[in-house]
Protein backbone atom coordinates (compact mmCIF):
# COMPACT_ATOMS: atom_id res chain seq x y z
CA UNK A 1 0.00 0.00 0.00
CA UNK A 2 3.15 2.57 -0.03
CA UNK A 3 3.09 4.60 -3.11
CA UNK A 4 4.83 3.45 -6.12
CA UNK A 5 6.80 6.47 -7.53
CA UNK A 6 6.61 6.60 -11.43
CA UNK A 7 9.53 5.28 -12.08
CA UNK A 8 8.05 1.81 -10.69
CA UNK A 9 5.19 1.72 -13.29
CA UNK A 10 5.43 0.93 -17.27
CA UNK A 11 5.72 4.10 -18.98
CA UNK A 12 2.61 5.88 -20.42
CA UNK A 13 1.57 8.20 -23.34
CA UNK A 14 3.07 11.71 -21.85
CA UNK A 15 0.76 14.21 -21.12
CA UNK A 16 1.47 17.96 -22.84
CA UNK A 17 1.62 20.49 -19.80
CA UNK A 18 2.10 24.24 -19.54
CA UNK A 19 4.86 25.42 -17.05
CA UNK A 20 2.06 26.07 -14.52
CA UNK A 21 0.62 23.10 -14.87
CA UNK A 22 3.91 21.01 -14.58
CA UNK A 23 4.42 23.01 -11.78
CA UNK A 24 0.74 21.90 -9.77
CA UNK A 25 2.11 18.39 -10.86
CA UNK A 26 5.38 18.46 -9.24
CA UNK A 27 3.72 19.93 -5.93
CA UNK A 28 1.37 17.23 -4.94
CA UNK A 29 3.35 14.43 -5.82
CA UNK A 30 6.29 15.85 -4.02
CA UNK A 31 3.41 16.43 -1.41
CA UNK A 32 2.78 12.70 -1.84
CA UNK A 33 6.31 11.43 -1.65
CA UNK A 34 6.71 13.74 1.93
CA UNK A 35 4.25 11.96 3.58
CA UNK A 36 4.66 10.72 7.26
CA UNK A 37 5.89 6.97 7.12
CA UNK A 38 5.86 5.74 11.10
CA UNK A 39 3.75 6.59 14.20
CA UNK A 40 7.27 8.22 15.70
CA UNK A 41 7.28 10.50 12.61
CA UNK A 42 3.64 11.80 13.19
CA UNK A 43 3.41 11.49 17.29
CA UNK A 44 6.67 13.88 16.52
CA UNK A 45 5.38 16.46 14.24
CA UNK A 46 2.10 16.43 16.68
CA UNK A 47 4.68 17.43 19.69
CA UNK A 48 3.72 14.78 21.96
CA UNK A 49 6.18 14.07 24.45
CA UNK A 50 8.81 11.41 24.54
CA UNK A 51 6.73 9.33 26.76
CA UNK A 52 3.84 9.59 25.03
CA UNK A 53 5.70 9.19 21.45
CA UNK A 54 7.32 5.60 23.46
CA UNK A 55 3.79 4.53 24.09
CA UNK A 56 1.71 5.48 21.30
CA UNK A 57 4.38 4.59 18.40
CA UNK A 58 4.37 0.67 19.16
CA UNK A 59 1.64 -1.05 17.52
CA UNK A 60 2.79 -1.21 13.50
CA UNK A 61 0.60 -4.32 12.51
CA UNK A 62 1.96 -4.80 8.86
CA UNK A 63 -0.36 -2.48 7.77
CA UNK A 64 2.14 0.73 7.02
CA UNK A 65 1.51 4.13 8.47
CA UNK A 66 1.02 6.69 5.37
CA UNK A 67 -0.01 10.33 6.49
CA UNK A 68 0.21 12.95 3.70
CA UNK A 69 0.77 16.51 5.64
CA UNK A 70 -1.35 18.33 4.25
CA UNK A 71 -3.80 16.12 6.78
CA UNK A 72 -1.27 15.78 9.58
CA UNK A 73 -1.48 19.80 9.65
CA UNK A 74 -5.34 19.45 10.36
CA UNK A 75 -4.93 17.47 13.46
CA UNK A 76 -5.16 18.96 17.27
CA UNK A 77 -1.43 19.24 18.83
CA UNK A 78 -0.62 16.23 21.05
CA UNK A 79 -4.64 15.48 21.14
CA UNK A 80 -4.41 11.52 21.70
CA UNK A 81 -7.90 11.41 20.68
CA UNK A 82 -8.04 13.74 17.44
CA UNK A 83 -10.24 12.09 15.29
CA UNK A 84 -8.28 12.15 12.35
CA UNK A 85 -4.93 10.99 14.38
CA UNK A 86 -7.30 7.89 15.27
CA UNK A 87 -8.16 7.28 11.56
CA UNK A 88 -4.21 6.82 10.63
CA UNK A 89 -2.37 5.68 13.96
CA UNK A 90 -1.83 1.95 14.23
CA UNK A 91 -3.22 0.34 17.61
CA UNK A 92 -2.41 -2.28 19.72
CA UNK A 93 -5.93 -3.96 19.48
CA UNK A 94 -5.13 -4.43 15.52
CA UNK A 95 -2.99 -7.52 16.53
CA UNK A 96 -6.43 -8.80 18.06
CA UNK A 97 -7.77 -12.20 16.65
CA UNK A 98 -11.69 -11.52 16.86
CA UNK A 99 -14.22 -14.41 15.99
CA UNK A 100 -16.02 -12.39 13.12
CA UNK A 101 -13.72 -10.63 12.77
CA UNK A 102 -12.12 -11.96 8.65
CA UNK A 103 -9.56 -10.43 5.99
CA UNK A 104 -12.30 -10.25 3.05
CA UNK A 105 -15.70 -9.27 4.77
CA UNK A 106 -17.18 -8.69 1.22
CA UNK A 107 -16.18 -11.70 -0.54
CA UNK A 108 -14.80 -9.36 -3.09
CA UNK A 109 -12.55 -12.31 -4.21
CA UNK A 110 -15.76 -14.16 -5.15
CA UNK A 111 -16.69 -11.53 -7.55
CA UNK A 112 -13.39 -11.41 -9.22
CA UNK A 113 -13.55 -12.24 -13.12
CA UNK A 114 -10.48 -10.86 -14.10
CA UNK A 115 -7.45 -9.53 -12.04
CA UNK A 116 -8.40 -5.93 -10.75
CA UNK A 117 -12.12 -6.29 -11.64
CA UNK A 118 -14.91 -6.91 -9.16
CA UNK A 119 -18.08 -6.97 -10.96
CA UNK A 120 -21.16 -7.55 -8.56
CA UNK A 121 -23.46 -4.88 -9.79
CA UNK A 122 -26.00 -5.11 -13.14
CA UNK A 123 -24.61 -1.98 -15.18
CA UNK A 124 -21.51 -1.27 -13.36
CA UNK A 125 -18.20 -2.89 -12.52
CA UNK A 126 -15.34 -1.39 -10.77
CA UNK A 127 -11.91 -1.63 -11.81
CA UNK A 128 -9.05 -1.51 -9.48
CA UNK A 129 -7.28 1.18 -11.03
CA UNK A 130 -4.12 1.76 -8.10
CA UNK A 131 -2.79 -0.08 -5.77
CA UNK A 132 -2.42 2.02 -3.38
CA UNK A 133 -3.52 4.83 -1.76
CA UNK A 134 -2.00 8.49 -0.46
CA UNK A 135 -2.91 7.63 3.28
CA UNK A 136 -3.86 4.47 4.97
CA UNK A 137 -7.00 4.40 6.60
CA UNK A 138 -7.00 1.62 9.97
CA UNK A 139 -10.33 0.47 9.34
CA UNK A 140 -10.11 -0.26 5.10
CA UNK A 141 -11.94 -2.73 4.46
CA UNK A 142 -9.54 -3.52 1.75
CA UNK A 143 -6.34 -3.54 3.78
CA UNK A 144 -5.94 -7.17 3.35
CA UNK A 145 -6.63 -6.79 0.12
CA UNK A 146 -3.65 -8.79 -2.48
CA UNK A 147 -3.27 -5.27 -4.19
CA UNK A 148 0.27 -7.27 -5.38
CA UNK A 149 -1.89 -9.75 -7.27
CA UNK A 150 -4.29 -7.03 -9.03
CA UNK A 151 -3.42 -5.49 -11.94
CA UNK A 152 -2.08 -1.57 -11.95
CA UNK A 153 -0.05 -1.10 -15.10
CA UNK A 154 -1.66 -0.10 -18.64
CA UNK A 155 -1.60 -3.81 -20.48
CA UNK A 156 -2.89 -5.29 -17.48
CA UNK A 157 -5.77 -3.21 -17.20
CA UNK A 158 -6.27 -3.91 -20.99
CA UNK A 159 -7.02 -7.59 -19.76
CA UNK A 160 -9.23 -6.43 -17.64
CA UNK A 161 -11.59 -3.78 -19.58
CA UNK A 162 -11.41 -6.68 -22.67
CA UNK A 163 -13.27 -8.67 -20.18
CA UNK A 164 -15.58 -6.05 -19.34
CA UNK A 165 -16.00 -4.57 -23.35
CA UNK A 166 -18.01 -7.80 -23.28
CA UNK A 167 -20.71 -6.40 -21.18
CA UNK A 168 -23.26 -4.10 -22.93
CA UNK A 169 -25.28 -3.52 -20.27
CA UNK A 170 -22.23 -1.80 -18.30
CA UNK A 171 -23.29 1.74 -17.85
CA UNK A 172 -21.02 2.88 -15.61
CA UNK A 173 -17.01 2.06 -14.69
CA UNK A 174 -16.34 3.11 -10.91
CA UNK A 175 -12.46 3.62 -10.52
CA UNK A 176 -11.21 2.13 -6.95
CA UNK A 177 -8.25 0.55 -5.27
CA UNK A 178 -6.26 1.65 -3.77
CA UNK A 179 -7.28 4.94 -4.75
CA UNK A 180 -6.97 6.37 -8.51
CA UNK A 181 -6.11 10.12 -7.93
CA UNK A 182 -3.05 8.64 -6.58
CA UNK A 183 -2.25 7.87 -10.41
CA UNK A 184 0.21 9.98 -12.41
CA UNK A 185 -1.82 11.54 -14.92
CA UNK A 186 -0.22 9.74 -17.47
CA UNK A 187 -1.62 6.60 -16.47
CA UNK A 188 -4.68 7.79 -14.79
CA UNK A 189 -5.45 9.93 -18.33
CA UNK A 190 -4.23 6.78 -20.50
CA UNK A 191 -7.10 4.19 -18.61
CA UNK A 192 -9.48 7.48 -18.97
CA UNK A 193 -9.20 7.06 -22.73
CA UNK A 194 -9.33 3.33 -23.24
CA UNK A 195 -13.00 3.84 -20.96
CA UNK A 196 -14.50 6.23 -23.20
CA UNK A 197 -13.67 4.19 -25.92
CA UNK A 198 -16.18 1.36 -24.49
CA UNK A 199 -19.31 2.41 -26.49
CA UNK A 200 -21.25 1.69 -23.75
CA UNK A 201 -20.41 3.36 -20.75
CA UNK A 202 -22.04 6.41 -19.81
CA UNK A 203 -20.90 7.29 -16.72
CA UNK A 204 -17.23 7.34 -14.87
CA UNK A 205 -17.63 7.24 -11.27
CA UNK A 206 -14.40 7.58 -8.97
CA UNK A 207 -13.90 7.02 -5.58
CA UNK A 208 -11.13 9.27 -4.13
CA UNK A 209 -9.93 10.11 -0.77
CA UNK A 210 -7.26 12.55 -2.21
CA UNK A 211 -9.15 15.72 -2.79
CA UNK A 212 -9.57 15.93 1.30
CA UNK A 213 -6.01 14.03 2.52
CA UNK A 214 -3.62 15.47 -0.23
CA UNK A 215 -5.88 18.78 -2.10
CA UNK A 216 -3.49 19.58 -3.83
CA UNK A 217 -3.97 16.51 -6.47
CA UNK A 218 -7.16 18.73 -7.84
CA UNK A 219 -4.54 20.21 -10.30
CA UNK A 220 -6.07 22.04 -13.34
CA UNK A 221 -5.11 19.43 -15.61
CA UNK A 222 -6.99 16.94 -13.97
CA UNK A 223 -10.06 18.81 -14.19
CA UNK A 224 -9.50 19.83 -17.63
CA UNK A 225 -8.89 16.48 -18.63
CA UNK A 226 -12.43 15.56 -16.75
CA UNK A 227 -14.27 18.70 -18.24
CA UNK A 228 -13.68 17.29 -21.50
CA UNK A 229 -14.57 13.65 -20.93
CA UNK A 230 -17.57 12.54 -23.14
CA UNK A 231 -18.72 10.54 -19.55
CA UNK A 232 -21.00 12.01 -17.13
CA UNK A 233 -17.95 11.71 -14.14
CA UNK A 234 -19.51 12.04 -10.28
CA UNK A 235 -16.35 11.79 -8.12
CA UNK A 236 -17.76 10.18 -4.29
CA UNK A 237 -15.24 11.24 -2.22
CA UNK A 238 -14.60 10.06 1.64
CA UNK A 239 -14.76 12.23 4.84
CA UNK A 240 -15.84 11.24 8.25
CA UNK A 241 -15.72 14.03 10.01
CA UNK A 242 -15.63 17.96 9.75
CA UNK A 243 -12.09 18.62 11.16
CA UNK A 244 -11.14 16.99 7.35
CA UNK A 245 -12.38 20.09 5.50
CA UNK A 246 -10.54 22.90 5.20
CA UNK A 247 -10.09 25.76 2.95
CA UNK A 248 -7.83 23.70 0.92
CA UNK A 249 -10.56 20.85 0.37
CA UNK A 250 -13.12 23.36 -0.09
CA UNK A 251 -10.87 25.00 -3.31
CA UNK A 252 -10.11 21.49 -4.11
CA UNK A 253 -14.24 20.27 -4.23
CA UNK A 254 -15.03 24.15 -6.08
CA UNK A 255 -12.60 23.37 -8.07
CA UNK A 256 -14.05 20.09 -9.12
CA UNK A 257 -17.66 21.29 -9.41
CA UNK A 258 -16.34 23.98 -12.08
CA UNK A 259 -15.18 21.24 -14.10
CA UNK A 260 -18.97 19.80 -14.14
CA UNK A 261 -18.13 17.17 -11.95
CA UNK A 262 -20.74 15.90 -9.49
CA UNK A 263 -19.16 15.57 -5.75
CA UNK A 264 -21.12 13.04 -3.67
CA UNK A 265 -19.55 11.68 -0.13
CA UNK A 266 -19.55 8.48 1.46
CA UNK A 267 -18.11 7.81 5.69
CA UNK A 268 -18.00 5.53 7.79
CA UNK A 269 -19.13 5.36 11.09
CA UNK A 270 -16.52 4.66 13.18
CA UNK A 271 -16.65 4.36 16.99
CA UNK A 272 -14.00 7.18 18.84
CA UNK A 273 -14.26 9.08 15.14
CA UNK A 274 -17.92 10.16 14.16
CA UNK A 275 -20.57 7.96 16.25
CA UNK A 276 -21.96 11.09 17.78
CA UNK A 277 -24.74 12.63 16.22
CA UNK A 278 -23.14 15.65 17.15
CA UNK A 279 -20.13 15.00 14.72
CA UNK A 280 -22.27 13.40 12.13
CA UNK A 281 -24.36 16.93 11.62
CA UNK A 282 -21.35 18.65 11.63
CA UNK A 283 -19.70 16.84 8.87
CA UNK A 284 -23.29 17.23 6.50
CA UNK A 285 -22.91 20.90 7.15
CA UNK A 286 -19.32 21.15 6.23
CA UNK A 287 -19.62 19.05 3.19
CA UNK A 288 -22.25 21.06 1.88
CA UNK A 289 -20.78 23.97 2.33
CA UNK A 290 -17.81 22.70 0.24
CA UNK A 291 -20.52 21.65 -2.08
CA UNK A 292 -20.31 18.16 -1.46
CA UNK A 293 -24.00 15.97 -0.84
CA UNK A 294 -23.41 13.48 1.94
CA UNK A 295 -24.33 10.49 0.20
CA UNK A 296 -23.47 7.44 2.14
CA UNK A 297 -22.78 6.45 5.90
CA UNK A 298 -21.45 2.93 6.08
CA UNK A 299 -22.22 0.79 8.86
CA UNK A 300 -18.38 -0.61 9.76
CA UNK A 301 -17.37 -4.21 7.80
CA UNK A 302 -15.94 -7.19 9.92
CA UNK A 303 -12.52 -6.44 8.77
CA UNK A 304 -10.14 -8.45 10.80
CA UNK A 305 -7.93 -5.78 12.44
CA UNK A 306 -10.64 -3.09 12.95
CA UNK A 307 -13.12 -4.36 15.54
CA UNK A 308 -12.49 -1.31 17.81
CA UNK A 309 -13.72 0.77 15.62
CA UNK A 310 -17.02 -1.19 15.37
CA UNK A 311 -21.09 0.20 15.11
CA UNK A 312 -23.60 -2.28 15.64
CA UNK A 313 -26.66 -1.64 13.34
CA UNK A 314 -28.99 -0.30 16.25
CA UNK A 315 -26.44 2.32 17.24
CA UNK A 316 -26.15 3.26 13.28
CA UNK A 317 -30.05 4.01 13.52
CA UNK A 318 -30.35 5.43 16.70
CA UNK A 319 -27.58 8.51 15.70
CA UNK A 320 -29.06 8.20 11.91
CA UNK A 321 -32.58 9.08 13.36
CA UNK A 322 -31.41 11.43 15.65
CA UNK A 323 -29.46 13.22 11.74
CA UNK A 324 -33.17 12.98 10.67
CA UNK A 325 -34.64 15.07 13.56
CA UNK A 326 -32.25 17.82 13.15
CA UNK A 327 -31.37 17.96 9.36
CA UNK A 328 -33.29 18.13 6.05
CA UNK A 329 -33.52 15.79 3.83
CA UNK A 330 -30.91 15.95 1.38
CA UNK A 331 -28.32 16.51 3.97
CA UNK A 332 -28.62 13.13 5.54
CA UNK A 333 -27.08 10.60 3.92
CA UNK A 334 -28.41 6.72 3.49
CA UNK A 335 -27.44 4.46 6.01
CA UNK A 336 -26.30 1.48 4.73
CA UNK A 337 -24.08 -1.79 5.08
CA UNK A 338 -22.32 -4.39 2.17
CA UNK A 339 -23.04 -7.74 2.59
CA UNK A 340 -21.20 -10.19 0.81
CA UNK A 341 -23.55 -11.47 -2.47
CA UNK A 342 -26.25 -8.68 -2.58
CA UNK A 343 -26.80 -7.03 -5.70
CA UNK A 344 -26.78 -3.81 -3.86
CA UNK A 345 -25.72 -2.51 -0.77
CA UNK A 346 -28.61 -2.82 2.24
CA UNK A 347 -30.12 0.30 2.66
CA UNK A 348 -30.69 0.31 6.64
CA UNK A 349 -33.83 2.15 7.73
S1 LIG B 1 -8.32 5.82 1.22
FE1 LIG B 1 -10.00 4.31 1.14
S2 LIG B 1 -9.10 2.49 0.17
FE2 LIG B 1 -7.39 3.81 0.85
S3 LIG B 1 -6.86 3.08 2.91
FE3 LIG B 1 -8.34 4.75 3.17
S4 LIG B 1 -10.33 3.71 3.27
FE4 LIG B 1 -8.88 2.25 2.39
Amino acid sequence: MIPETAAQVEPQAQVILSPEQNAEEQRWRQQLAQSLRTPKALLEQLQFDAQKIAEMSANDQGFGTLVPQAYANRMQPADPQDPLLLQVLPQADEGLSVPGFVTDPLAEAEFNPSPGVVHKYHGRALLVAAGHCAINCRYCFRRHYPYDEQQRSRSQWQASLAHLAEDMNLEEIILSGGDPLALTNNMLFALLDEIEALPQVQRLRIHSRLPVVLPARITSALCQRLASSRLQVVMVIHCNHAQEIDTDVEDACQQLQAAGVSLLNQSVLLDGINADSDSLIDLSKGLFNAGVLPYYLHLPDHVAGTQHFFVTREQGQKLHSKMQAQLPGYLVPRLVKEEPGMAHKTLII
